[in-house]
């Protein structure tokens, strides 16, 4: 630690979530002096977890990919959740409204060519399709129309992207590779990982304040000076990771709309969805318990089957609506068409509820991995060039990964750029 005085120090981290929290936890750890702000009075972002009548309730359906970043991340910094692989078991597809098996219900062809995809997935050289969208990939290799469909809707699961003229072939299929490694769920809802990665930064030195917002990144003759709060106080730092997304980090900096992290604003495409988050006594049918839309973007599963979520016995079960790019759909319809995937899949659902839960339009990821991000054009940060010292991270940041896995993977990757450069 290079000598701490009051409102001085080596660097400041903005955003409490498992972005912000897992830089904070290799800078304290490298002897770094590190200030973590979160703006919200709880830590966790969009992971954390809210307990609801004994169950326990993450932002939607949240899993960890077995030989992802986050997982990586996590066993390094010795804050390895405890957790329960997802079931690998048939799918049920729901298309025009009814059940269909995979891959019970398909042709003899059909189950043919379905098998000989999934089972080819783990073998398909990513790197060189990156800049080829997911459909034009499928038009070339996928000859039925209905496993067409089953494969689209592994595409949204694996990318919680529905435009699949935009999502890299690249990109998603490594997804789909990571997946078949094992999807973890983890006991206690991700608001587990968020406190191990607290006290692992609080360990290592590292101050946490929540409730208290950054208001402007200060530079001065193109170097980070200062950080600025909402209430007024001065932060003096020599470098800052920003682990918001970018609509944020530009607010935070003047003159942002002339540097990269205007650009990569501009060019970011944000993917929302709509979730029903349900806590059941009893299982109508235990035996149904991962479910997507063919026809329509819909998802359902049950989490609790492979780990501990509620202390009173209650059964966890995630539907979601995947919306693409709308911010701004109408909550009710996607509430009404969850509530009748639930009457399809769980009939008599209602005289069990323990605890449910609707979120309209919620931020999923600040960008969805177009062909532009996989294939032709430089990945965003984490170095912003145009100010020595200001870093970014988050699940838009670097080439590889998604979602938590890129959040965490470009965390630490701006940790290793302060701790080598500041
Ligand atoms: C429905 C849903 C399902 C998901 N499923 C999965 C999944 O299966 N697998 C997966 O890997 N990921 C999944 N995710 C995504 C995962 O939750 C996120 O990638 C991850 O939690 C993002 O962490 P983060 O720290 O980058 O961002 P956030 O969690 O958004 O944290 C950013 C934090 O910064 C704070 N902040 C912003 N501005 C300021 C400021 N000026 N001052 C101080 N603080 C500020 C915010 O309050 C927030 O807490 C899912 C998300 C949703 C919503």
């Amino acid at each position: 630690m290079t000598g701490q005085k009051e409102n001085r120090y080596d660097v400041a981290v903005i955003g409490g979530g498992l972005t912000g929290l897992t830089a904070a936890v290799y800078l304290a750890r490298s002897g770094k002096s590190v200030l973590l702000l979160e703006k919200d009075s709880l830590l966790g972002g969009l992971a954390q977890t809210e307990r609801m009548n004994g169950a326990l309730f993450n932002l939607g359906p949240h899993a960890m990919y077995e030989g992802g970043a986050a997982l990586q991340i996590l066993r390094e910094l010795n804050c390895l959740p405890d957790g329960g692989y997802a079931s690998k078991g048939s799918m049920i597809g729901i298309w025009q409204g009814k059940m269909v098996s995979v891959p019970q219900d398909l042709t003899l062809e059909e189950n043919a060519e379905w098998g000989k995809l999934m089972g080819g997935l783990s073998l398909i050289d990513t790197h060189s399709i990156r800049s080829t969208s997911i459909q034009d990939w499928v038009d070339r290799h996928v000859r039925h129309e209905r496993v067409r469909f089953f494969f689209y809707a592994m595409c949204r699961q694996w990318s919680y992207c529905n435009n699949m003229s935009e999502l890299s072939a690249g990109y998603v299929i490594e997804q789909g590779q990571l997946a078949g490694q094992g999807v973890r769920y983890v006991d206690g809802g991700w608001q587990t990982v968020v406190n191990d990665l607290r006290e692992a930064a609080i360990q290592a030195g590292a101050v946490i304040l929540t409730g208290r917002s950054a208001e402007q990144i200060m530079h001065k003759d193109g170097i980070v000076d200062a950080l600025l709060l909402s209430d007024g106080t001065k932060i003096e730092v020599d470098a800052v990771i920003a682990g918001s997304g970018p609509n944020e980090v530009c607010r935070l900096v003047q003159g942002a709309d002339r540097m990269s992290i205007g650009k990569w604003k501009e060019e970011s495409s944000p993917l929302y969805a709509a979730c029903l988050d349900i806590a059941l006594r009893h299982l109508p049918h235990p035996e149904r318990v991962f479910a997507l839309g063919l026809d329509q973007p819909l998802y359902f599963s049950k989490h609790s089957g492979a780990v501990q979520l509620s202390d009173n016995g209650a059964h966890v079960l995630h539907a979601m609506r995947y919306n693409g790019n709308e911010a701004t759909r109408d909550g009710m319809a996607d509430e009404a068409e969850l509530t009748r995937l639930l009457d399809l899949l769980e009939p008599g659902w209602e005289r069990e509820v323990v605890a449910i839960r609707f979120t309209p339009n919620v931020l999923v990821a600040h960008d969805l991995r177009t062909v532009r991000h996989g294939g032709a054009g430089p990945a965003p940060g984490p170095i912003v060039p145009e100010i020595h010292g200001l870093y970014v991270a988050g699940d838009w940041v670097g080439g590889d990964g998604r979602l938590a896995d890129a959040g965490m993977a470009s965390a630490k990757q701006a940790a290793l750029e302060v701790i080598r450069n500041v």
